[in-house]
């Protein structure tokens, strides 16, 4: 018989799981339509179950007019915020206490003078609304982004770091070593969120001693395609899956344990409906 197990931190994180607690709590409290600014979390089958709850999408804060509009875990830049609320829409804000504290801090160096450096994946949401909060802030990934903004002159000679919540300490470490001979004064905030390092983590050594894996979460979530990678490293057997009707017994086949990781936006009951359909592939 096949052991199935789970890895050890699976599934939503605490900043994830409050917003959607936040748009159901809406969907049933408040009167007239519900909106989500763009989609709610990177999950199409979350998404599409909070349609049928009354919730829908709207792609700017002026398409939310005569809603209440939910503002993602992710964070929007103020501006956003602002037109809604110039708009008469009544804006609950779902973003991230965690990435808040990034708001924050990111304003607080720029209020300080100090030349805020982002670190974090230009484009990405998270990125663009801390950007939002620090005027003239700039994104950087690399040692060689450090670099180059010094050899632009870019950078004043007191300088203050804020990270986007998924990113790596190896790289916060990377980014730092280069700015220390270069900058008269340095002030760094980790605000890495430690839930994505817990989940890989955890999904990399489950995968380590599976024969096949199963990854849970939205083909457009970062985060899950990355657990997906992490797994795939150590299992060539891995699968990822956006929904529990996708699995075919064939991938099953004579595996002793069959692993499964999700990422910090699949709600339990997909794990769960994921794990009572790998018992009846698996015959169990
Ligand atoms: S990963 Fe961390 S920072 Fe991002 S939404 Fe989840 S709890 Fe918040």
């Amino acid at each position: 018989m096949a052991k199935i197990e789970i890895a050890a931190e699976a599934g939503m994180c605490f900043g994830v799981a409050r917003a959607l607690d936040l748009a159901e709590k809406a969907a049933h409290e408040v009167e007239g339509p519900v909106k989500t600014l763009g989609p709610l979390i990177h999950n199409p089958k979350v998404v599409s179950e909070l349609e049928a709850e009354g919730v829908g999408v709207a792609a700017s804060p002026r398409q939310a007019q005569g809603s209440t509009l939910i503002i993602r875990a992710h964070g929007v830049v103020p501006e956003a915020v602002e037109e809604a609320k110039a708009a008469g829409v009544h804006v609950v804000d779902a973003t991230c206490p965690y990435v808040q504290k990034v708001h924050h801090l990111a304003e607080q160096l720029s209020r300080d003078g100090y030349t805020v450096l982002v670190l974090g994946e230009r484009g990405h949401a998270e990125v663009e609304g801390t950007l939002g909060h620090a005027p003239g802030a700039l994104v950087v990934n690399s040692a060689a982004d450090v670099r180059q903004a010094y050899e632009s002159m870019k950078l004043s000679r007191r300088v203050g770091i804020v990270v986007q919540t998924t990113q790596t300490k190896a790289r916060l470490q990377e980014v730092v070593s280069e700015l220390v001979p270069l900058v008269e004064e340095l002030r760094v905030y980790n605000t890495i969120c430690e839930a994505t390092e817990r989940r890989q983590k955890a999904a990399a050594e489950l995968a380590s001693r599976a024969d096949a894996m199963v990854v849970i979460g939205g083909r457009n979530s970062a985060n899950t395609t990355h657990l997906a990678e992490i797994c795939s490293d150590r299992c060539p057997r891995t699968y990822h899956i956006e929904d529990v009707s996708e699995l075919e017994g064939s991938w099953l086949a004579g595996a002793s344990t069959i692993g499964i990781a999700a990422g910090a936006s699949t709600p339990q009951k997909q794990i769960d409906a994921v794990r009572a359909r790998i018992e009846e592939l698996a015959g169990k």
